[in-house]
């Protein structure tokens, strides 16, 4: 069985406190884009888990979220048999798309789908927040806005459709890093307008959305790696509606109305070598 796990993009990115147990709450637009890893499973007689992936160090043990909820499904359901998995990575890791966390949705859609589990897609949200706070959203894809840390989810309607170009630096930043950076009360700090932006998407108002678009990490990532700002002014210098860091960082993505501006930014971008990963595509 071969599942896509897509990547997703924050057009909208807001912190508005802190709980009592360290998690952060979030209000956030989640989009989810063409770009995808690739995983494949298959049962095996023997049990237990193997997973193998292209990306050298990311780790093919329960510290993958694949194995994780795998695992989790495989455990609950006492299931004896065994299961083989090949994780094929597209999506950069550690870059604020959320890659790990869809790998970790498509392997509890499989695992539920290849031993016959009978799961709504309700029941595997449930269990998939246990994986990590954005596996909810994973699992349900398109456009949402998520609150509560990420796990609380409202269906939109899909965005008007525009074009998503993802550029990449060379550098990795954790989620950790981005909240370590993030000074709530500094004025340079911009709260979107995550309602307003809500209002506009279903109303299909693309310009409405775009306008109210912005990120709070922004600040303190750039502040680190400036070569964020200057990826971001290339798109804008080229076309591009808008563009914005997605989720806790380094990634950039803009937004463009038609595929041949993205293209052309694309072949400029490349040409800068300021990005790592160039990868044109559309919203899902
Ligand atoms: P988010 O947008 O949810 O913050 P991210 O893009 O910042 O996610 P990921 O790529 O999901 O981060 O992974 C971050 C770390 O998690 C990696 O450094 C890696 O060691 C570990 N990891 C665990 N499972 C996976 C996986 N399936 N793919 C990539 N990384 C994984």
């Amino acid at each position: 069985m071969r599942l896509r796990a897509l990547a997703k993009i924050n057009l909208g990115l807001d912190v508005v406190g802190k709980r009592a147990d360290g998690y952060h709450e979030v209000r956030m637009i989640m989009q989810t884009i063409q770009m995808y890893d690739v995983l494949e499973i298959e049962k095996k007689a023997e049990p237990g888990i193997t997973l193998t992936t292209n990306i050298p160090y990311v780790p093919t043990d329960e510290r993958n979220l694949v194995y994780k909820a795998a695992k989790m499904l495989m455990d609950e359901f006492h299931i004896e048999e065994g299961l083989t998995m090949n994780l094929e990575k597209f999506i950069p890791v550690a870059a604020g798309m959320a890659g790990g966390s869809s790998d970790a949705a498509a392997a509890f859609v499989g695992v539920n789908r290849i031993f016959g589990l009978g799961l709504s897609e309700e029941d595997l949200m449930k269990r998939a927040v246990k994986v990590g706070a954005d596996v909810p959203y994973c699992v349900m894809r398109g456009t949402a806005l998520a609150e509560g840390i990420g796990e609380k989810l409202t269906r939109l309607p899909r965005v008007p459709q525009c074009y998503v170009l993802v550029g990449k630096p060379g550098v990795n930043v954790s989620t950790k890093t981005a909240y370590e950076n993030l000074k709530l009360d500094d004025p340079a700090v911009v709260h979107p307008d995550i309602d307003g932006m809500v209002t506009a998407i279903r109303e299909g108002d693309l310009d409405g959305m775009i306008s109210r678009m912005g990120n709070v990490f922004e600040p303190g990532i750039i502040g680190k790696y400036p070569v964020i700002q200057e990826i971001k002014d290339l798109m804008e210098n080229h076309g591009a509606r808008k563009a914005m860091m997605s989720g806790s960082g380094p990634t950039v993505f803009g937004i463009f109305d038609s595929r041949e501006k993205m293209e052309q930014a694309a072949a400029v971008l490349r040409e800068s070598k300021l990005a790592k990963t160039v990868f044109a595509t559309e919203v899902f």
